[in-house]
């Protein structure tokens, strides 16, 4: 499996319709200060789960929304499309692309979309459980990460192996069935 598009709108700096194709292989974005590489990240890291504003750098979730700039107007949704490459059926669905979609409104409505198919947010995440894609996995190294996992105590570093073994299905499911 891999990432082969991004599509999105009116998210964050990306007010435009922005589509993003990936070859396969490794993929750097460079760019000046503030031209939205970190943008980018935020959007992949929004659709993969993300429910916190802070780690999208903002105060409420529908900070992300394109807030409008001295030559624009604010938009009223954001809207991230991940579409994966599934030839190889990593993600327990049987097609060969799968795309996910986030969207929310400036109102705070949000909606989330499998294959276009209307879905909860929770159904993204049980998607990509086995995946080693996912908000907090080992795919998604943010800033910051990196000293984290160095000073973390042995335990903690663990989760990142468990999660990489695909381990941590298990694990959830087994805390969840407790907590009934
Ligand atoms: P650096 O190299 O400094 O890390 P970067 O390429 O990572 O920069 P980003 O942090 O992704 O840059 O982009 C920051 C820009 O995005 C700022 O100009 C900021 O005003 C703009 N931005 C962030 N949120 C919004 C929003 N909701 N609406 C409009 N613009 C936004
Ligand atoms: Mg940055």
């Amino acid at each position: 499996m891999h990432l082969e598009r991004i599509e999105m709108t009116g998210f964050k700096s990306f007010a435009d319709k922005t589509v993003i194709e990936f070859d396969k292989g490794v993929t750097a974005i460079v760019g000046p200060n503030g031209s939205g590489k970190s943008n980018l990240s935020e959007a992949v890291r929004w659709v993969l789960g993300e429910q916190s504003a802070k780690n999208l750098r903002g105060k409420k979730m529908n900070d992300i929304v394109f807030a409008g700039s001295q030559s624009r107007k604010p938009i009223n949704i954001a809207e991230v499309t991940l579409i994966f490459n599934n030839e190889d059926r990593t993600l327990p669905l049987d097609f060969s692309e799968v795309s996910l979609t986030r969207r929310i409104n400036r109102n705070g409505d949000s909606d989330c979309f499998i294959n276009r198919k209307p879905c909860r947010l929770k159904d993204i995440t049980d998607l990509l459980m086995d995946s080693g894609v996912g908000k907090d996995s080992f795919s998604m190294i943010s800033q910051g990460k990196v000293e984290q996992i160095f000073q973390n105590k042995p335990e903690e570093r663990r989760a990142i192996f468990e999660d990489a073994a695909g381990v941590a299905k298990y694990k959830n499911r087994k805390t969840s069935a407790e907590r009934k």
